[in-house]
């Protein structure tokens, strides 16, 4: 297949687009390496740098593609309420302009990424799709409108579409902005460099952590499989760890004692998350495999040996 891969120099997009050239698929990236960085893509990719919302250059790199995944987009919550104009632009206008242009074209199929982040607190879990969303900030907002517009727009104008709603994606190459980083990669590393965690309240909230390459599973999945058109299904471990739990299974694989400082929680925080399985099973056939403990391990690995690798070239 022919595809166009938005936000492809990314974590989850870059690991994806690896796997697709593996398989054989031809693939385009478009990127504006705000967040990204080219040198994660296999030479096979062809990568072009520039704004989702550009509609010309969409034109250009959609033509012959039978599949976009839309995966570009600001991803920072905290961030996100200081920006929220800028989260509407790019992740709800982003997606608007890759849909119009799909339709000028003629792409059969879009896969967007969305996000966990929409169920906000939920008296139940595991959170099933059919639940009613409560975003708690304008980046969860942003993904819950362009949603929206995913299925609506696809309906009108005859696209296939299917929301994936990932839950708390880790894995090696994970970018580690300097404020507001991911809880793993952060861990990790303070753990690593004898430095301390900080835990908002009691630990005892939790998340559903999902590795990288079953997300990437999913999302490939998706691409193909019939009878998803206009579906939103969960991408997630279907596991619930507390923060408390990671740490204890942090410090397990690194044999090392982590120095927590627990400061009191912060507002608006999710208190529990787990992903319902049952759809992504049903529809995609797919389930995660990778447990917390070998995805922890295969992180620690990775990133280890790609920092050498690094040390070695500077
Ligand atoms: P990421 O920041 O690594 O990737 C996003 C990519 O989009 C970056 O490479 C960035 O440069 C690019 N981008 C941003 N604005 C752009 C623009 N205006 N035009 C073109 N490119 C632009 O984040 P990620 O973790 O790989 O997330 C990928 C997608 O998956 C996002 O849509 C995110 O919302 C979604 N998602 C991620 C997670 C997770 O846990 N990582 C969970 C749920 C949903």
């Amino acid at each position: 297949m022919q595809i166009l891969v938005t936000g492809g120099a990314g974590f989850l997009g870059s690991a994806l687009v690896r796997r697709l050239v593996e398989r054989g698929h031809s693939v385009r990236v478009l990127d504006d390496l705000s967040a990204g960085d080219p040198a994660r893509l296999p030479q096979a990719a062809s990568f072009m740098r520039g704004d989702v919302n550009d509609l010309p250059r969409l034109w250009t790199l959609l033509q012959g593609v039978e599949c976009v995944y839309h995966l570009a987009a600001r991803v920072s919550v905290p961030e996100s309420v200081r920006y929220p104009r800028e989260y509407n632009a790019v992740n709800v206008g982003g997606t608007v302009s890759v849909l119009e242009a799909m339709r000028d074209v003629g792409v059969r199929r879009l896969v967007f990424a969305s996000s966990g982040a929409i169920y906000g607190n939920q008296p139940v879990q595991p959170l099933r799709e059919d639940l009613p969303p409560d975003p708690t900030s304008p980046y969860a907002v942003s993904k819950l409108a362009a949603e929206h517009y995913v299925s609506t727009i696809g309906r009108l104008w005859g696209v296939e579409t299917v929301c994936l709603r990932i839950f708390n994606a880790y894995g090696p190459g994970q970018q580690m902005p300097v404020a507001h980083p991911p809880v793993i990669p952060h861990f990790l590393r303070q753990v690593l460099g004898r430095g301390s965690l900080v835990i908002h309240g009691s630990g005892a909230q939790t998340r559903d952590f999902v590795y990288v390459d079953d997300v990437v599973e999913a999302l490939i999945a998706a691409a193909t499989a019939p009878d998803v058109d206009r579906r939103v299904i969960n991408v997630g471990s279907g596991t619930e760890t507390s923060i408390n739990d990671l740490v204890r299974q942090i410090e397990a694989i690194t044999g090392l004692e982590a120095h927590v400082l627990r400061v009191p929680s912060e507002d608006g925080g999710v208190s529990r998350m787990c992903a319902d399985l049952t759809l992504a099973h049903e529809l995609l056939g797919w389930s995660p495999r990778v447990f917390l403990s070998e995805g922890l391990r295969r992180t620690l690995t990775e990133d280890e040996r790609f920092a050498r690798g690094v040390a070695r070239v500077h």
